[in-house]
Parts: C-alpha cells; structure tokens; sequence
C-alpha cells in the first residue's frame, strides 16, 4: 500500500496527481509524528553502509524505520548511481523497514517534492523515524536539510586536511558530523581529523543556539560508534521537540508552499497557449542580446497578469 501510494504522488499525470493530493489531504493529521534525519556524504564515504547498520541498530530500539534516497544523479544522467549497486541488503528484508529511491529521471525539483511527499505518506503508515539520504551533490543537500529535523554530514578521515573542499554551506546545514572508517591504519587520521572538524565548526554560525555540533568517530566495519550517533540524535531531537521544532516545521512548511507557489505559475506560464507567439518572441530577443532579461521578463509576467485580471482563461 505503501509503496503504490509513493508510486502514485510520483506520477505526473494529472489525474494520478489530483488523487495524489486528495489522499496526502487525508492523510495530514496522521503525519509529523517521526523523528525526519538526513544524511548526506560523498560517495565512497559509506552511507549505504552505515544506513545498513544504523537502520537495524534504530529497529532494534523497537522502532520503524523509512529510508528514502534523493539521487541527483538520476534527474542529470537519467541514470542512478545508487539504483547500480545492490545496497542495503539486510535492512531491504527487515519487515520493519522500508527503502525506496528516487525515480530515474525525474528533476531535482521533482524528486523534492516527491520526496517530502513520501515522508508525510511513511509517517501516515507508522513509520517513526525517517532518514533521507542524499549523495552530497548539486543543490540536494540543501533540499533535504529543509524537509528534514536532524541533519548528518558523514565525512572520511582525512576531510580535515582539505576542509576548503567541503563546501562552508554544508558545514552550515550539518547538526552532527560523522568521521567514518575510523578503523585500521586510517584511525590515526580520523582522530586528527576530528580535532580539526570540531576548530572549523566554531568558525560558523550555530544553527541552533543551544547546541555544539558534535564530531563524532565511527567504523561502520568494526560496528563502533553506531549507538553513540542514535543517542546523539534522540539528544538533538529532545532539544529540538522543546520548542524549535515547531518553528522548524512551520518554516519548512512556508518554503515548501512557496516553492510551489512559483512551480505552478511558472507551469500555468509556460502552458499558456495564448501567450506562447509573445514569450518565443521575448526569448529570442533575449537569447540575441537586444533585450535586457529583467526588463523582458517583467513584460512577459505583465502579459500573464493582464491576461488574468481580462478574464479571458483563468476562470479553472
Ligand atoms: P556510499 O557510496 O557513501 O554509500 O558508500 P558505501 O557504503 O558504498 O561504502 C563505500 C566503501 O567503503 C565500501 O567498500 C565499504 O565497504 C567501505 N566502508 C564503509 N564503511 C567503512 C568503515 O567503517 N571502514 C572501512 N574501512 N571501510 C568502510
């Protein structure tokens, strides 16, 4: 049931998307009820991995688990760089967890609310923790920082050196950073590593006042360190469920709403039959340099509202 219900708020046929959003309507007061974490690192870090150990670590506190993955690479390539690999093996047959990725193909915009979607659907089904993955690419981390409570930056030993690379933004988003593969002859390393994290965060701006982002050391292969990341997100989740997390919500909720405020009047725009002689025509003086973009585009917005308040289409 499920997975027909994701299946269906995926489609984008407008009869699939209407009973999409009566059932999401219906489904609303069930939902809010999960801790929502996401988890970003670049590939090779050991996400899949540690999902697989973490995931069944969370289901043996007696909880249900849903892990949705969002893959840019899907919506660039129209390929998936997650859906090559056979991951998550164990916890793909635990009866108390669901996994699903993105669909192929789809834009990032798309695998967003989709996405989003797909956490209130879980939720609805009893599901109380929810993780959503992302690759560490494109603009995908922050898409997933704003649909999601507690936000996970896993990094490798040795990221410390080279902390130019990691993008300030992501440092930003992070509420708890993961040293992976701390094991071994990189175990060294990411003790090092993990001093020089934890100097770079008092560098940036706290994204919650009463909280310092933890640095914590892992090895997904020795199964050390799991528990310590779950109880430091029941910790992050008790500070936030005492105020901020209501607020967090509500603005999430507003980005949410305005994002597709603008996704459907540029949908109604660009499917504007009557307006579609005058927008080729604006384009190609734009693409031709005798237009300035701003001054074209308030023309064009101007036409589309014109055309609104003259009555001649809107009236659905
Ligand atoms: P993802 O691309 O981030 O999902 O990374 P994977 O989970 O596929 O892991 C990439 C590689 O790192 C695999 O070969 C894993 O076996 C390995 N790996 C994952 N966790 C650890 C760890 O804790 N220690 C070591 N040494 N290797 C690990």
């Amino acid at each position: 049931m499920l997975g027909k219900a994701i299946t269906l708020l995926e489609s984008t046929r407008p009869d699939h998307r209407q009973l999409a959003e009566e059932l999401l309507q219906k489904l609303m007061p069930e939902t809010g009820h999960s801790i929502r974490i996401g988890i970003t690192g670049s590939p090779g870090v050991g996400k899949s991995s540690f999902i697989e150990v973490f995931g069944s670590y969370i289901i043996e506190q007696g909880h249900r688990l849903a892990v949705l993955t969002v893959d840019p690479s899907s919506s660039l390539s129209g390929g998936s760089i997650l859906g090559d690999k056979t991951r998550m093996e164990t916890l793909a047959v635990n009866p108390f967890a669901f996994i699903r990725s993105a669909p192929a193909g789809s834009t990032l915009g798309g695998v967003a609310r989709r996405t989003q979607e797909a956490i209130l659907v879980c939720e609805a089904a009893g599901f109380d923790v929810v993780l959503v993955e992302t690759l560490g690419v494109g603009q995908s981390e922050t898409l997933v920082a704003d649909m999601t409570d507690v936000f996970v930056l896993m990094l490798l030993p040795g990221a410390g050196d080279d902390l130019q690379g990691i993008k300030r933004g992501i440092m930003e988003l992070a509420d708890i950073v993961v040293v992976n593969k701390a094991d071994g002859e990189m175990k060294n390393r990411a003790i090092r590593s993990a001093a020089e994290i934890k100097q770079s965060l008092q560098l940036i701006q706290k994204r919650l006042a009463q909280w310092d982002v933890p640095v914590e050391m892992i090895s997904v292969l020795e199964n050390v360190g799991i528990d310590t990341i779950w109880s430091r997100v029941c910790q992050y989740q008790r500070l936030l469920s005492d105020g901020p997390l209501k607020a967090r919500r509500a603005l999430q909720s507003r980005k949410w709403f305005w994002s597709e405020v603008r996704e459907r009047l540029i949908e109604e725009l660009e499917t504007d039959d009557l307006l579609k002689h005058q927008t080729q025509v604006i384009e190609k003086k734009v693409s031709e340099g005798d237009l300035l973009c701003s001054i074209a585009a308030r023309a064009l917005v101007s036409s589309f509202i014109n055309r609104q308040h003259s009555g001649k289409k809107y009236d659905r």
